[in-house]
């Protein structure tokens, strides 16, 4: 293996979620529902092979999932994208992040991300030979919020893409308007190019509305946006994302992605097309749903002891086991299959400095409410 791809051999998702099906534990680590999407997009998809959608689909994806993507956005933040020119089709938002990094960065350029970060970004930066700047979260209150300083003594010469995560993985936070506003400006002022991740776009809770940071003045420009059906719709392994930004930033994108997958996922671009333009409703309901899974867990990690910090969006919530006497997340993870058959994961391997998150660890709650139920059970053990 390469020195610089050393760090990351086995992502955490599948090093817990081998110890999950190892000890017969429910997988509250990696992140993936336990029901399926809407039943139109299953049977489009089961439509689209027996009507022998099963060749390479065009290199951009096909046509009417690039214009259900553009008119989404549309109708969603009034952001105008070509779906010729300025929507491409990816395979899952993993490989619009990586296409957009290694399709823009030079050797040496920094690329800037939220600690704790989304593995991919970090595992990405390195295959293109970039270097990772980091700005923290910091507590703040029950919930997390940017380290504003940490923000402003990122950005310098270097900085040529900063990677954007709102709702963010692992927190479930939600960045603030203002927070969205520095970004912007200082991305503005830099010359920077906002790779912003927004796979969780739909899955905010409460009443909080997902601003996309391209729907601030003078950002469309310098902004890619990236979302996925994975999570939208309860299909994280039909592997169908997309990116929209300027032509340029696209065409750029679209030279690394041809070389990666060149395409992917044939018969489910036509199943999503299909549930973007019809499923919001379905959406809108599992998004409901899910707030009441958050705080079903919520509730439960509260009871067996844990102290949690406020989910605002996402699947995952993340809590603190000290008051359990426990302080090293990573340990702590290792040994919960076994001990009583739940699965989570450790905050602090996401982090380049460690310390603040040594003790924290993720909880996935996008699962039945049964299963939940038998996790508050198992968790009370602790
Ligand atoms: N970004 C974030 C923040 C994620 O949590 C995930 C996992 N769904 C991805 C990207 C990858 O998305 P996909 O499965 O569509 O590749
Ligand atoms: N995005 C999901 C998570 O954060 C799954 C990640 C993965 O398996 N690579 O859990």
């Amino acid at each position: 293996t390469a020195t610089r791809l050393r760090p990351f051999m086995t992502t955490i998702f599948a090093e817990m979620s081998a110890l999950a099906v190892e000890h017969g534990a429910i997988n509250l680590g990696q992140g993936f529902p336990d029901t399926d999407g809407p039943e139109s997009m299953l049977e489009a998809a089961r439509r689209a092979i027996t009507d022998g959608h099963n060749q390479y689909p065009p290199g951009i994806g096909v046509p009417e999932l690039r214009h259900a993507v553009a008119r989404h956005q549309r109708e969603q933040y009034g952001l105008d994208y070509d779906p010729d020119r300025e929507v491409l089709i990816t395979v899952g938002a993993t490989e619009a992040i990586a296409g957009a990094v290694v399709g823009l960065i030079e050797p040496g350029d920094e690329v800037i991300m939220i600690e704790p970060y989304y593995d991919a970004y970090a595992a990405t930066a390195a295959m293109a030979v970039g270097v990772r700047r980091v700005v923290p979260l910091i507590p703040d209150g029950d919930g997390f919020r940017l380290d504003r300083e940490r923000l402003a003594d990122a950005f310098g010469p270097k900085s040529a893409v900063f990677m954007l995560n709102t709702p963010h993985n692992p927190t479930g936070t939600v960045l603030s308007d203002d927070d969205l506003a520095e970004i912007a400006r200082l991305c503005i002022e830099f010359d920077v190019i906002v790779v912003a991740d927004e796979v969780y776009e739909h899955l905010v809770f409460d009443g909080r509305i997902h601003t996309p940071i391209a729907t601030l003045p003078g950002m469309k420009e310098r902004t890619l946006r990236i979302s996925s059906a994975a999570k939208t719709f309860n299909c994280t392994g039909w592997k169908v994302g997309w990116i929209s930004g300027p032509p340029e930033l696209i065409a750029a994108t679209k030279t690394a992605k041809q070389y990666m997958s060149y395409v992917g996922s044939g018969p489910f671009q036509p199943a999503v097309a299909h549930a973007l333009d019809n499923e919001l409703g379905w959406v809108r309901a599992s998004a409901a749903a899910l707030q009441s899974k958050r705080d079903m867990i919520t509730a439960a990690l509260l009871d067996a002891g844990f102290d949690v910090h406020r989910s605002e969006a996402t699947y995952f919530v993340c809590a603190d086991p000290r008051p359990l006497g426990v302080d090293n997340g990573i340990e702590f993870c290792r040994s919960l299959p076994e001990r009583i058959g739940v699965a989570a994961v450790p905050v602090s391997v996401f982090a380049d400095d460690r310390e603040p998150w040594h003790h924290l660890v993720r909880f996935a709650f996008a699962k039945r409410d049964d299963v939940i139920a038998d996790a508050a059970e198992r968790l009370r053990k602790l």
